[in-house]
């Protein structure tokens, strides 16, 4: 069975996907998203974080993805509000950075020299100043006489399950097909075209393709000859609920978090698992999180534990997701590989492809987050003519 000829498919519907979805729809182009599961399933599991980013150009290629991705959110949030009435509850609720050791102290100061440079706004809480202005956190506060706290006022956070609701909802508004619980088994080419994607008997076609799959995309670009670093990367997530959220903003504590959602619900996380593609979670890990979660705030008892969950990540060896094309394959084109970033960089990423398809000029160069990097470069890419940065 063949499929209408689409401006592009998207091959995974997680946030990435349907943002790019999103972006290109809105500019007029006929879009399909599909998806193995529901669309939006695979995102769900995050925690929704968008750290502060810099307020000025910034040098590093994930500096600039983030700050350009910050600023969309907020745009998008309104736009997806007016579009949809469904509140991706993106909020500017700052976030709290705590420093317990010694170790931990030197980590805040590398820090704020990082945020002095990027122009990103701190300050540098008193223990006073933070027992007064996060009474929730008092007990921290007495066990650590000597606990260091930095405010962000920059940092945001968004609810993922009602963002990624809020985009296929405007996706499906703007006439993208979105196809679920269908698998793509393999993508077909004739020399240097990719010409179709089959699903069992299904086969669509496309004049684009994007490969989206998250943590899975190693499972379609393998098959084209293309080696990246991608790999999944599990992290664990405990929910609690409580009458009202405990504090306003996100704290942070090393690489763990506790993010309040407006309703009074907590999120607990999160830990680093290379287990391949198992997305259980351990017993171990969920007792580990809950200790250091009550240990922060001793209002997160395990009688208030609503959920449990666990969530691969689209690990990249060095941290930089894969953005461009699939050469030799002109046609063929991925995003994936955002690691612990992909909810905040999912709009930067939409632009950006969305103009790299298009053979527009890019709101930054994308070339860093080129697919041959880590390979020998060769002439492939010297030779390669693309516009890149406006
Ligand atoms: C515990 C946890 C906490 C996190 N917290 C944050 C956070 O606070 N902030 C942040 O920015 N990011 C966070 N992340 C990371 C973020 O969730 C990911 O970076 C993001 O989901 C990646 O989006 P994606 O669309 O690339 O991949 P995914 O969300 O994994 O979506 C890929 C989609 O492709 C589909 N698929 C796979 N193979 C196929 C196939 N063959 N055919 C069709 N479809 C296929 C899958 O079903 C899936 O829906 C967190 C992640 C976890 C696990």
């Amino acid at each position: 069975m063949n499929s209408p000829t689409y401006d592009l498919m998207l091959c995974g519907g997680g946030v990435v996907g349907l943002s790019i979805a999103y972006q290109c729809a809105s500019v007029g182009w006929n879009v399909l998203v599909v998806d193995s599961d529901e669309a939006g399933a695979s995102s769900w599991a995050g925690a929704g974080i968008l750290p502060a980013s810099a307020t000025v150009p910034a040098l590093d290629p994930l500096e600039q993805l983030r700050a350009l991705s910050h600023g969309l959110h907020k745009e998008w949030h309104h736009r997806l509000l007016k579009e949809t009435g469904i509140d991706n509850e993106f909020r500017q609720c700052g976030g709290l950075h705590l420093g317990r050791t010694n170790a931990e102290r030197a980590t805040l100061s590398a820090n704020r020299m990082w945020w002095e440079e990027h122009g990103i706004a701190y300050e540098n809480w008193s223990m006073e100043e933070l027992t007064r202005k996060v009474p929730s956190l008092r007990y921290l506060t007495e066990l650590h006489g000597d606990l260091t706290s930095m405010y962000l006022p920059d940092e945001c956070r968004l609810r993922n399950p009602r963002h990624l609701q809020a985009l296929k909802k405007a996706c499906l508004q703007l006439g993208v097909d979105v196809v679920e619980h269908c698998r793509i088994d393999k993508l077909e080419t004739v020399g240097d075209r990719i010409v179709a994607a089959r699903m069992g008997s299904r086969r669509f076609n496309a004049k684009r393709f994007c490969i989206t799959s998250g943590a899975w995309a190693s499972q379609l670009l393998r098959p084209l000859g293309i080696e990246t670093g991608i790999m999944p990367v599990r992290g664990q997530m405990i929910l609690y609920k409580m009458e009202q959220p405990p504090f306003p903003m996100v704290i942070n504590d090393g690489h763990r978090y506790l993010v309040p959602r407006d309703d009074g619900h907590v999120l607990a996380g999160s830990c680093e698992e290379e287990v391949g593609f198992d997305s259980n979670t351990t017993a171990v890990m969920l007792q580990q999180l809950q200790e250091w979660a009550v240990g922060i705030c001793p209002h997160l008892d395990p009688s208030r534990v609503e959920q449990t969950w666990a969530g691969l990540r689209p690990g990249s060896f060095d941290t930089y997701p894969y953005l461009g094309t699939l050469h030799p394959f002109e046609n063929g084109f991925v995003a994936a590989g955002h690691f612990r970033h992909g909810l905040h960089w999912s709009p930067g990423t939409a632009v950006l492809m969305y103009q790299w398809m298009d053979n527009q000029k890019t709101d930054m160069d994308i070339m860093p987050f080129c697919v041959q990097r880590g390979q020998t470069l060769g002439n492939q890419l010297q030779n390669q003519s693309h516009p890149t940065q406006a």
